[in-house]
């Protein structure tokens, strides 16, 4: 099997596609034959080595997958069932889906909804069930399209552009922040946004604890300053879903939004939601997402293009998602 491989050998890192045998693989209940991971922001961290992301060297990274079953030792996965992953920490901590072979516990699989081919649940991946986990925190909160306009941070990249799309199929009035308006405006009209903002307006360091009123809920993908602004900016009971990190890990904040306005922050963790709960993301993908948009978003790559494109996404440059075909 063919495999992109990451390691750090007295402080040297190291990133290639290698020849493994089957017996590599590490133990577990399932041998997959993984058809299609995906390049999320998290993988773009540890290929490039920018995050302390890998906690366990060798390490196969990509934290999803798509492919079929080969075997497994147990009743709920038979032989030739699709199947995707995404988190439980593989390609951190355990081997992930950038090889043509993986080797994972049952609990961790989630059996790909019959609407979707392979290819597009690996298009959806982990940043669109994160996306979809995002808008299940929103709905639980009681935001509704007639709430008022909600807000999606990162909008050109992969959780931001599956959310716009989830969110105006239902009947949203989607907001999106971007600071690639200029290239990006046409594509982001496309998959559903009725306004557009350039992220600068909400990146800025200092903002007021409370502002004015703009959204009824926002989902954020940057943290940081821009998690502060779009909190300060949220309706009464209104309720930001927050997930990311592009901006920066810190949060500077009030208690203000949240005991004046009684504004929900709901963090999402995409990487140990329980199965019940993935299960659930996935059958409302299947209803609430449209696939020509989903299409519209993807780029493919071979596994040799990986440490190219994880720089990219690094960087801003990626729009959407990217899929991985593992076989070229
Ligand atoms: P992408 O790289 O595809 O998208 C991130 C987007 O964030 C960029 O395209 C850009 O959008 C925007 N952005 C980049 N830098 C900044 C900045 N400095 N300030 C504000 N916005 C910025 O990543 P993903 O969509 O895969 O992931 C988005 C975030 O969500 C990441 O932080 C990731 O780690 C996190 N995540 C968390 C999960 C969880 O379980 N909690 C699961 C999946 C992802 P634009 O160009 O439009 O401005």
């Amino acid at each position: 099997m063919r495999a992109l491989l990451l390691n750090n050998e007295d402080g040297e890192f190291t990133c290639g596609v290698v020849e493994l045998g089957e017996d590599a693989l590490p133990a577990g209940e399932v041998l997959v034959a993984v058809e299609y991971s995906t390049l999320n922001y998290k993988d773009g961290l540890a290929i490039t080595n920018t995050s302390p992301v890998v906690r366990s060297w060798p390490m196969v990274p990509g934290v999803d997958l798509a492919g079929t079953v080969l075997n497994s030792t147990q009743d709920q996965y038979k032989v030739g069932d699709r199947v995707v992953l995404n988190g439980w920490d593989v390609g951190e901590k355990y081997w992930g889906g950038l090889a043509e072979r993986a080797r994972v516990q049952a609990d961790w699989l989630t059996p790909i909804p019959e609407e979707f081919s392979t290819y597009q649940a690996a298009a959806i991946g982990t940043a669109g069930y994160t996306a979809m986990l995002c808008v299940l925190a929103l709905e639980d909160h009681g935001v509704t399209p007639e709430s008022g306009q909600v807000l999606v941070t990162g909008a050109a990249g992969g959780v931001g552009s599956v959310a716009i799309a989830i969110l105006s199929r239902l009947g949203y009035d989607v907001i999106a922040s971007s600071g690639r308006i200029d290239t990006e405006g046409d594509y982001l009209r496309a998959l559903g946004a009725k306004e557009l903002i350039d992220r600068s307006e909400l990146s800025g360091e200092g903002g007021r604890p409370l502002a004015k009123v703009r959204w009824a809920g926002a989902i954020d993908v940057a943290g940081s300053h821009t998690l502060a602004n779009v909190l300060a900016a949220t309706a009464p009971k209104g309720c930001v879903a927050a997930c990311g990190l592009a901006q920066g890990m810190d949060l500077e904040t009030s208690v203000a939004p949240l005991i004046l306005r009684g504004v929900t922050l709901v963090g999402v963790d995409s990487v140990h939601e329980s199965p019940a709960r993935r299960t659930l993301a996935w059958s409302r993908l299947a209803s609430d997402l449209d696939i020509s948009l989903l299409e519209s978003m993807v780029t493919e790559i071979g596994l040799e293009e990986t440490p190219q494109v994880a720089a990219d996404i690094i960087d801003g440059r990626v729009r959407g998602r990217v899929v991985v075909d593992v076989g070229r």
